[in-house]
């Protein structure tokens, strides 16, 4: 870490807690940067969106959130991974309705035509609509 990167921490750790509190209530669901935004918002907190995305930079380092970048809408979610550190080493399954992950088991993919095959595992979910959600 650089000794910029320091100061610029400890200078707004409470604004970092409150962002990560914010991802951390979430539970397993991806929220989107703009659902952070307004949840900043409601609780009168001032956080520009280049400012959120700088300390979740900060928060991804610290291997405590995953960044998803849809495809579809080309927009930013992000989950808390600190109680799952080895979910970058397997597959999720998000619902498209609800944002709800599913983890798979590491050996998923475990097939004999795939197993040299290195899986970006940050960036590679498969979309659908759970249970809940049909
Ligand atoms: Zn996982
Ligand atoms: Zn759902």
């Amino acid at each position: 870490m650089f000794v910029g990167e320091e100061v610029a921490m400890a200078y707004n750790t409470k604004n970092r807690q409150q962002l990560l509190e914010i991802i951390k209530s979430q539970k397993d669901r991806y929220i989107a940067i703009d659902e952070i935004h307004a949840a900043l918002e409601k609780q009168n907190i001032k956080m520009s969106l280049s400012t959120i995305y700088r300390y979740i930079d900060y928060l991804q380092e610290e291997n405590l959130v995953s960044q998803y970048i849809d495809v579809n809408d080309k927009k930013s979610y992000f989950r808390y991974i600190g109680d799952n550190p080895d979910c970058q080493e397997h597959l999720h399954l998000k619902c498209t309705q609800c944002g709800i992950t599913i983890h798979l088991p590491p050996d998923t993919l475990n097939q004999d035509n795939i197993q040299d095959f290195k899986i970006e595992y940050n960036s590679s979910i498969i979309n659908g609509i759970c249970k809940n959600c049909q």
